[in-house]
């Protein structure tokens, strides 16, 4: 039954739990599986200046959200080190009470010269990606000039900083970059980081998704298991993403994120908020609900709080268990709005 005070709960019993922040549609990377650069080209309509939440309407909306339940705040983008300042975001968030986790997702590229000021600034964790070890794998995927050589400074240097263990994900997509698992594994074994592969996902309509390209949770772990034995993890909360696996032989742990063949949805209690303020509740929503308009027509916190309530109680998204059905192929949202 809805009440005004306490956690916001879905229709099917869900708590909101954590909140996804995209502090920028923009990126300078053009990931073939997130941004391909013929969709994303020179006369792409990025958001303007105008159009973004500012930091204070951010720590605004997100102050609600922890009012409704949410304890775990990610920042995401588009690429989230290209939002000018956004240490800044940081430091307003970290002083929010009732927060247990604040990390981001990031491309690691701007990292080597930012951990410092984000770790200052109160971020706890990072979680960086990285989909290749092999330059011209990584160029493939990417789509950009950047070097291996840059991602892995910046996790180096995240590291440093004393934002430990970093986690790697590394998106895998059949016949882009599958031969790059066991490199990865071995580069982070024993290194006290988490690498963590995930099945290539059908967000958004420009990827050219085809489930012929994802190699599957069990194809990764057997390729990786034949290699250095595996042996499964309990997971650290409910409701974790990640099958957690450690190596037999002591040298750390991977994760698999198996959204494609073992839907999680069940325990899903994320929401997301997109660069210019629209709430979606589930990653393939095709729409969104605008949140900055009432922000800047002058809703009080209490009218703010009432209408995500009533967004998060009417929630009944459960894409990824019903992916096979014909009913699912709509329009989605792209991962570089919503921010993964
Ligand atoms: N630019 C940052 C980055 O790449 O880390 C943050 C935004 S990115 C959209 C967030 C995460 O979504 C990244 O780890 C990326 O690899 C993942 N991602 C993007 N498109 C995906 C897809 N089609 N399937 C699976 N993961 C995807
Ligand atoms: Fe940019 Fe991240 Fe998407 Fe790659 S996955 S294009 S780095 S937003
Ligand atoms: Fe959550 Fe939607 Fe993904 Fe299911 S498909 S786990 S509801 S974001």
């Amino acid at each position: 039954m809805s009440t005004d005070r306490g956690p916001a709960t879905d229709r099917f019993d869900r708590p909101l739990g954590d909140l996804r922040i995209s502090v920028t549609d923009r990126c300078n990377f053009r990931c073939v599986y997130c941004m391909p650069r013929e969709v994303f080209g020179p006369g792409f309509e990025f958001l303007s200046r105008s159009e973004l939440l500012t930091f204070e309407e951010i720590h605004r909306l997100a102050g609600i959200f922890v009012d409704l339940g949410v304890d775990k705040i990610r920042l995401t983008g588009g690429e989230p080190l290209l939002r000018r300042d956004v240490d800044q975001l940081v430091g307003m968030l970290a002083g929010l009470a009732g927060l247990s986790d604040l990390t981001m997702t990031t491309n690691a590229s701007l990292l080597p010269r930012k951990a410092e000021a984000l770790r200052a600034a109160g971020l706890r964790r990072i979680t960086v990606s990285l989909d290749a070890l092999d330059d011209d794998v990584f160029r493939a995927m990417s789509d950009v000039k950047v070097p291996v050589s840059t991602v892995l400074d910046g996790i180096r240097a995240a590291s440093e900083a004393g934002l430990s263990p970093v986690k790697v994900n590394m998106v895998v997509k059949r016949g882009a970059n599958e031969d790059q698992i066991l490199p990865l594994a071995e580069y982070f074994r024993g290194s006290g980081h988490i690498l963590r592969f995930i099945e290539f996902m059908d967000v958004g309509n420009s990827n050219g998704w085809r489930m012929d390209d994802v190699v599957t949770a069990r194809e990764i772990r057997d390729t990786v298991d034949a290699r250095w034995p595996l042996e499964p993890l309990d997971p650290n909360y409910t409701g974790e993403v990640a099958n957690r696996y450690r190596y037999r032989d002591g040298e750390g742990e991977v994760g698999i994120i198996a959204s494609v063949t073992r839907p999680f949805c069940g325990s899903c209690t994320r929401a997301r908020i997109t660069a210019n303020g629209e709430l979606f509740t589930c990653l393939f929503s095709g729409t969104g609900h605008d949140l900055r308009e009432p922000l800047r027509a002058g809703a009080s916190d209490e009218e703010l709080r009432a209408m995500i309530r009533g967004i998060w109680e009417r929630r009944a998204d459960r894409y990824s268990e019903l992916r096979s059905r014909a009913t699912v192929d709509l329009p989605r949202v792209e991962m570089s709005r919503i921010g993964g």
